[in-house]
């Protein structure tokens, strides 16, 4: 490819929409452009990524036994209205009539769709299993679509379903996924961690997430700092180990003080001088079900996820001031379980074991002392609803607990009868009998993947593509096009790579070789040779990795040899 034939267009600012490196960079770089909010063109630097990163995943799929389909993107509400998930998906769903006033949904996951293609084609135990997938664009309305591809609301997705008779059969194809991921990130030049995440209140069983380590993710996930252990979950589903710290202290009794304008725990930790490890955090929260009052720690955070499985509910709010006011009679910052009535109380097991505890006494400017949970107060149900932090026992061996930052990029999941049965997908087993389909899905986020690579191979001049997935492998820079033998150099040593089946840019444009060096950078190929004058006089040409910065002499005679060599291990 001619660079004056390529549509690649850089920016030497860096747009002021963009908040993350990879929006930054794939904006200026002239991979995309912003349609509208969580919405892009995938310019054509971007097209020979994604196809890149889809060939691998198509690769992986199809020898796991996978087979590629392409399932419609409207899809009728009566689907989704079999299924239950017309009303609990909420605003993600993006909902569309037709002239005759019937409802559609573009398709944010296919589960439906597939399932009611699936109890249409198969009935005998002879045709399991099955495993089809396809490529395609999907649409979530985002409540905040952000960091340019990482969370867009048309983006594009891989997703396989697995059918099976029974668990065991599941596993199996549960496995063979979980390996093709692992090929797929590895691939791609990833480094990531699969771990364990939350299956959600709706359902579902064992799931995966594959996440990219990076600073910049959105997700907190934990590992065990013992390399012969491997534990590894999301932040969301980690579990606490709980050790009740036996207490000598004697009960005291309940006694009220004022607190003057002390609402948050430091406030109140610092006005009384206790530790926060004495406070019963008392936290508002309304769900699709009802009101509930979730007690942790001072020192803790609540993890809303947690909860929400507690709860078993599909929604969950922090309640609002008018709500606090109406439940607990005081303002935020003064809410405690002392007397509270008419709401479900849900502990941590920590604030279970506390004697002495101080909470908001529900008055204004006023906090309870000496509370001792069981006798000033009941407990609806104790069961582990906090955070876990970094530093902490893992809950598998005991050794610390370690932080990272991740994003994910693809997510597997046991679902087992949940669509099947509902969507009336049943087969026939060898003694006739009838049994719902046993089921998985699996995505993986190819746009995200795209931008998470970025976000984990940059430097301040650029992308750092991985060989694997990189736009082109090679850009081959004349120093001075106004030298003809320069030129002419730069031509056959691009038309020699072009034949040896490497992917080259010929930057043939009249710019200064600054200029085109600086954008070689930005757009980030993985290689840049460099025609000078030491290719005219000594037939030498400069191979410079982006990665390192290091350059190499190379002869012209076995240059093809050379930058396939160099290119194995980019
Ligand atoms: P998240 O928790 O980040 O919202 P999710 O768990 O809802 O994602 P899945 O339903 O598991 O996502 O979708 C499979 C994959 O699709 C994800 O692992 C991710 O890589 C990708 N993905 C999900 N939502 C988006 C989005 N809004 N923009 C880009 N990619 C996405
Ligand atoms: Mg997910």
């Amino acid at each position: 490819m001619r660079a004056t034939e390529l549509l690649a267009p850089t920016l030497r600012e860096v747009p002021a929409e963009a908040e993350v490196v990879s929006h930054k960079l794939l904006l200026r770089a002239g991979f995309i452009r912003r349609s509208t909010a969580g919405v892009y063109t995938y310019m054509p630097l971007a097209m020979r990524v994604i196809k890149k990163i889809k060939k691998i995943i198509r690769e992986e799929m199809d020898r796991q036994g996978g087979q590629e389909l392409l399932l419609p993107v409207i899809q009728p509400a009566e689907l989704w209205q079999e299924s239950g998930r017309w009303d609990i998906y909420g605003p993600e769903l993006f909902r569309l009539k037709d002239r005759n006033n019937r409802d559609f949904a573009l398709g944010p996951t296919h589960e439906e769709i597939i399932t009611a293609l699936v109890r249409g084609e198969v009935n005998s135990y002879k045709q399991l299993p099955l495993m089809l997938y396809q490529i395609q664009n999907k649409y979530r309305d985002e409540r905040r679509p952000r960091f340019g591809l990482m969370r867009g609301r048309e983006f594009i997705m891989k997703d396989l379903y697995s059918f099976d008779r029974d668990d065991e059969n599941l596993n199996i194809s549960y496995m063979k996924m979980y390996e093709a991921y692992t090929n797929i990130f590895r691939r791609c030049g990833l480094r990531f961690r699969t771990v364990e995440a939350d299956s959600g209140a709706i359902g579902g069983s064992d799931t995966h997430e594959f996440m990219v380590l990076a600073d910049s993710g959105e997700a907190v996930v934990l590992y065990c700092e013992d390399t012969g252990c491997d534990y590894a979950s999301n932040v969301e589903k980690a579990s606490q180990v709980h050790v009740t710290e036996k207490s000598e202290e004697e009960l005291k009794p309940l006694v009220e003080k004022e607190t003057p304008g002390c609402r948050t725990v430091a406030e109140v930790t610092d006005f009384l001088g206790i530790s926060p490890r004495k406070i019963i955090k008392t936290l508002l929260y309304e769900s699709d079900k009802e009101i509930v009052v979730a007690l942790i720690r001072g020192d803790r955070e609540v993890n809303e996820v947690k909860l929400l499985n507690a709860l078993g509910a599909i929604r969950l709010e922090l309640a609002g001031l008018n709500m606090v006011r109406g439940v607990t009679g005081a303002s935020a910052g003064f809410a405690g379980p002392v007397g509270l009535k008419g709401v479900k109380i849900i502990a941590d097991p920590e604030v279970a074991a506390l004697t002495n505890a101080v909470s908001g006494a529900n008055k204004d400017d006023i906090h309870l002392m000496n509370i001792n949970p069981g006798r000033d107060f009941e407990m609806d149900h104790v069961t582990d609803i906090r955070m876990v932090q970094a530093g902490e026992p893992c809950p598998r061996c005991g050794s610390r607990l370690v932080e990272a930052r991740g994003i994910e990029v693809g997510q597997i999941f046991k679902l087992g009868s949940k669509y099947s049965k509902v969507l009336n997908a049943y087969y026939l087993d060898e003694s006739g009998k009838s049994k719902p389909i046993v089921m998985g899905c699996y995505g993986i986020g190819v746009t995200r993947t795209m931008a998470a690579a970025i976000e984990q191979n940059h430097d301040r001049d650029g992308i750092i593509w991985p060989a694997s997935i990189a736009p082109f492998q090679v850009v081959v820079v004349p120093v001075n096009v106004k030298d003809k033998t320069q030129v002419d150099i730069a031509q056959e040593v691009y038309q020699r790579l072009v034949i040896a089946g490497v992917e080259v840019v010929f930057d043939n444009r009249a710019e200064r070789a600054g200029v085109k060096f600086k954008d070689a950078d930005l757009i980030g190929y993985p290689l840049r040779i460099t025609i000078g004058s030491k290719a005219v006089n000594v037939k030498q040409v400069e191979i410079r990795i982006r990665r390192t910065g290091e350059v190499i002499i190379a002869s012209m005679e076995k240059l093809e040899n050379t930058v396939k060599k160099l290119l194995v291990n980019l």
